[in-house]
């Protein structure tokens, strides 16, 4: 299969913002062919694939979690992946913390915003601000975990996505002013269907799946 047409199409259309390859049910032969086109984060939504696929990769093959993380899969999160972007509640974090702090590993992560108010969508509801900041403000505890930004899951409605993008852009704004010592200036939104909408919003890493690797199968 030609990935490279489509990802050098994809890239040209992303300004500086980086490109992921969301690889949950492709085989590591699809994989490896990506990178070899030049993509170099990967994504991935579950530990058990994770584990399946990634024991042995390229040095220079970044890993990223995006699916929601349940506690007794943090440890193997945290020693497999090189950023875990579905950090959806404080008790998450801490325990991201200590799981690092055992491997003696700064673990970098994203806060996952729910910016649709879609009750199906994890994360940290973008209405309510203060949640938000109180988590940022106990993580400087935390010496293990280190946010650099934010995450969100757009809507089904291309639309409704560039409000959700927009309000995230705000978020970023907000936050990384009002705590400019932290670095809180990652944007990973976007997916196949609406990552120029998320590009437009100020997005700087968008998570494309099915337009480089083609339709998901699960079987
Ligand atoms: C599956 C997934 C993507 C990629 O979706 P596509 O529509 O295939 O591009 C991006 N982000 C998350 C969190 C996902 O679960």
């Amino acid at each position: 299969m030609d990935y490279l047409t489509e990802i050098e199409k994809i890239k040209a259309q992303i300004n500086n913002a980086s490109l992921m390859a969301v690889s949950k049910t492709r085989s590591i032969e699809e994989i490896l062919s990506v990178y070899d086109c030049g993509v170099y984060i990967f994504g991935e939504n579950t530990v058990q694939e994770i584990k399946k696929k990634f024991l042995n990769r390229p040095s220079s093959l970044e890993l990223h979690m995006i699916g929601h993380l349940q506690s007794n899969k943090v440890r193997d999160a945290v020693l497999l992946t090189d950023m875990i972007e579905s950090v959806d509640s404080y008790r998450l974090l801490c325990l991201i913390n200590q799981e690092a702090e055992k491997i003696e590993k700064i673990m970098p992560v994203l806060l996952e915003i729910n910016t649709s108010s879609e009750l199906s969508k994890y994360g940290f509801s973008s209405e309510n601000m203060d949640i938000i900041e109180d988590v940022i403000l106990k993580s400087k505890l935390l010496k293990n975990i280190e946010i650099e930004g934010f995450m969100t899951v757009g809507s089904i409605n291309r639309e409704d996505s560039e409000k959700c993008f927009s309000k995230l852009f705000k978020i970023k704004e907000y936050f990384s002013n009002r705590y400019s010592s932290m670095n809180l200036s990652k944007l990973s939104m976007g997916m196949s269907n609406d990552y120029l909408t998320a590009v437009k919003c100020g997005s700087t890493q968008v998570r494309i799946g099915t337009l480089i690797f083609g339709e998901r199968h699960y079987d």
